[in-house]
Parts: structure tokens; sequence; C-alpha cells
């Protein structure tokens, strides 16, 4: 299925044990985060309704894993192939692992309380393939990910204002005055 480390961004699956963005082992397989931030991602079942919110660690930050996925890429001569839109089908094609791993399931709890440690690693790394490959093609096409996002969601924000749509889920089509 992905043997190949090829296929892989940055070789999560064994042979590049380096990089460290899943390097904490205990129980928070699912992000590799902080212990703290371990405890507030605890399954709950239909989550998200109390006062408790997941939280990412700090780091590696959007401009780290740009730097590391840019040395691996440079270390293996690997420049040559990560055009943008092969970078594209990338990780389209790791959105593709992703979804498989939810495919036949039918619903799934938020903090995903019925998957094994395995299955919630094996989705750890899926993301964080789909998560690289995404910022190498921001970087290979020029695009600032962090302030295009911060101009994204402000442009969110005046398309679906608050006081409008809460609640709702309509397009933003259907709330033009
Ligand atoms: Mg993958």
């Amino acid at each position: 299925m992905m043997a190949s480390s090829r296929k892989d961004a940055c070789g999560l699956n064994g042979e590049e044990p380096s990089l460290s963005l899943t390097s904490n082992n205990d129980k928070s397989l699912v992000n590799g985060a902080t212990t703290e931030a371990s405890a507030l991602s605890k399954p709950q079942n239909g989550g998200g309704t109390g006062a408790e919110r997941f939280a990412f660690s700090p780091e590696p930050t959007i401009e780290d894993i740009r730097r590391m996925q840019a040395q691996f890429t440079d270390e293996r001569d690997w420049n040559q192939f990560h055009q943008p839109r092969n970078l594209l089908l990338a990780m389209v094609g790791e959105v593709g692992e992703v979804s498989e791993l939810f495919q036949w399931r039918g619903e799934v709890a938020e903090g995903l309380p019925a998957w094994t440690e395995a299955e919630r690693e094996h989705l750890a790394q899926e993301l964080s393939d789909v998560l690289i490959y995404l910022v190498e093609l921001a970087e290979k096409c020029r695009v600032d990910l962090p302030q295009a996002v911060l101009r994204k969601m402000a442009l969110n924000r005046l398309k679906y204002p608050a006081n409008k749509v809460h609640g709702s889920a309509k397009k933003y089509t259907e709330y033009k005055d």
C-alpha cells in the first residue's frame, strides 16, 4: 500500500525516524502532541460540547515544516521531481490514503473513540503526509501559507458573519441581503 519511500512525503513509515513530527510516544499518537494537549485529546463521546477543546503543540510551525521538508528533499536531490503539479497530485494521493482509513466505517465520532492506537498512528502519518505536501506545494507556488490563512480567515468572517449564520449550514450565497 505504501512501501515506497518516494510515495510518502517524508519517510514517516520507518526509514527516516529523524523527523520529529511524531516523536512523542505517549498516548497522544494521533497528533504527537504534548502531555497536556494529549490530556485534552481524550476521546469524548460526541466531543466538542464542553469547555475542553483539543489543541495542537505550538511546534513545529508551518515554516518549520517547510524547512524540514526542504532539507529532506535537498538531501535526496528530489527537487527535480517536486514541481507544483507533481506535489499537488502527491497530496491528493495522500488524501486518498486518509480516506481509505475512514472508508466503510460509517460515521466516526469526534476523538475516534472506537479506533485502536495503531489506527490512530496510521491516521497521524497520513495526515502528516497531506500537510507536508501541502506546505511544500505552497512553497513551490510562492504562497506564504501562514499569511494566506490569515487573509482567508478574514474573508471567511466577512462571508459568514457569526450573527447571521449561527447554527446554520447554509451556503454563503443564501445569506445575501
Ligand atoms: Mg502516505
